[in-house]
């Protein structure tokens, strides 16, 4: 037991039906039927193997694309080939998620066996829509289709996706109102790290962030500052243009008329709350990059670009943060110092991204965009932890209680049978 859930070591799987969630979303390839990527699916392996060496019959479950990410909406059959290489063992498949044939096959499943089912997405409950609409309650959530159909066929539900743990959805949070629950390890490893940050940071403890999608950002920073986590607020991308315009800076017409459009005009005021408060903390940057005809132009302190986009904090900027970065303790990032795709524009993030790699301190890389960066700069081996769960981190870290949290906590508290 851990942060009041259950771990793998408090339930007993031995010849017995897991139903296991877990996150293996990752980009498609839809001409080809191919996974642009495998790290999720590498990173649940783990828990797999000890599930399997345990004796379970072991039934998968697992969504990829949705309603809102149309793109990457598809079948979980190249999963299934993904898994079979990493576990060195065959992972079967089934096209069907909780019907007939779905059933028959769990109910089929030897001690040892791996089955994972299709897209839990297909089944309409797990849409987007049903979870931000109309806000089903975990219980209504346990009677939903796939609960109904698939809890009768489990003696146990483990969920190892912490990377959808901001999520409401009946695969995630419905079956812990019927079986006895447990986290898988990849999710117990997840939380020790990001429940660590919140609580006991090493310190000087550095919060790094910067991106374009930013309000999670400046929840965060009301959290991590508020709570005392955090010591410094190093801001770059939006959440840096944010803070100067509630400073009075002038950014210029092209960033303030981005940021509205954007949609994030009203963090201004929340970020001259957050200024008034935690001042002292909050650091921004005081030079810039833009572009002019396809080059890089440097506003030097004291000249913000009013003209053209600020697209990248300056150079004096990024020697302010290497060096922050390299005093402190522990460091958190989330979200890039500028347009870190673009070779006119990826100086200040790769600078950032250099001392994130020789700093000391313990370092925390999440979000999709800061891990592709840490990619490109060759620093996956520098960061002591790269957190897969990007939303569900954040989330944590804003200091919600995450839905799939509490119902794990819930499922915990139900005994299973011998
Ligand atoms: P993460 O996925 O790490 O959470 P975000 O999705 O919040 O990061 O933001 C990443 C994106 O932010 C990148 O595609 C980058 O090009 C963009 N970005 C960074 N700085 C700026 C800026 N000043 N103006 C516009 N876009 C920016
Ligand atoms: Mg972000």
């Amino acid at each position: 037991m851990r942060f009041g859930i259950n771990t793998l070591d408090d339930i007993d799987v031995k010849d017995k039906t897991v139903l296991c969630r877990v996150d293996i979303n990752q980009p498609v390839d839809r001409a080809t039927g191919t996974l642009k990527d495998t790290t999720r699916i590498e990173a649940c392996i783990p828990t797999l193997k000890e599930l399997n060496s345990k004796g379970a019959k072991l039934v998968l479950l697992a969504h990829q694309g949705s309603d809102i990410e149309y793109k990457n909406f598809y079948t979980t059959e190249p999963h299934a080939k993904a898994l079979s290489k990493f576990l060195g063992k065959e992972v079967k498949f089934i096209d069907d998620v909780c019907g007939p044939a779905a059933r028959e096959a769990i109910k089929a499943l030897k001690s040892g066996d791996i089955l994972l089912l299709d897209n839990v997405r297909f089944v309409s409950e797990e849409q987007t829509l049903f979870e931000t609409k109309l806000l089903l309650s975990h219980e209504e959530q346990a009677k939903t289709l796939l609960v109904r159909k698939l809890a009768p066929l489990g003696d146990v539900y483990v969920c190892d996706a912490f990377a959808a743990a901001h999520r409401d959805q009946p695969s995630l949070c419905g079956f812990e109102q019927l079986l006895p629950s447990a986290m898988g390890r990849l999710f117990e490893e997840e939380f020790c790290v990001v429940s660590g940050l919140m609580e006991k940071p090493e310190r000087p403890c550095v919060f790094v962030l910067g991106g374009a999608k930013i309000s999670d950002a400046f929840l965060m920073m009301n959290a991590v500052l508020g709570g005392g986590s955090a010591d410094k607020v190093l801001s770059g991308g939006l959440v840096g243009e944010v803070l100067l315009w509630a400073d009075g800076k002038d950014i210029g017409e092209p960033a303030r008329a981005f940021i509205k459009k954007e949609g994030y005009e009203n963090l201004v005021e929340t970020a001259k709350e957050l200024l008034a408060k935690y001042r002292d903390k909050i650091v921004m940057p005081t030079d810039f990059a833009s572009v002019e005809a396809g080059k890089r132009v440097e506003y030097p302190p004291g000249k913000i670009p009013t003209a053209a986009l600020i697209l990248d904090i300056g150079a004096e900027t990024a020697k302010k943060y290497q060096e922050a970065i390299r005093s402190a303790k522990t460091v958190f990032v989330n979200g890039p110092m500028g347009v870190f795709e673009e070779a006119a524009t990826e100086a200040g993030t790769r600078l950032v991204w250099d001392a994130l790699g020789d700093t000391a301190a313990y370092t925390v890389i999440g979000g999709g965009d800061s891990i592709t960066a840490t990619k490109k700069y060759g620093k996956t081996a520098d960061i002591n932890y790269i957190c897969t769960g990007g939303g569900a981190l954040i989330r944590f870290l804003t200091g919600d209680e995450l839905p799939v949290v509490k119902a794990l906590r819930h499922g915990s508290g139900i005994k299973q049978k011998k």
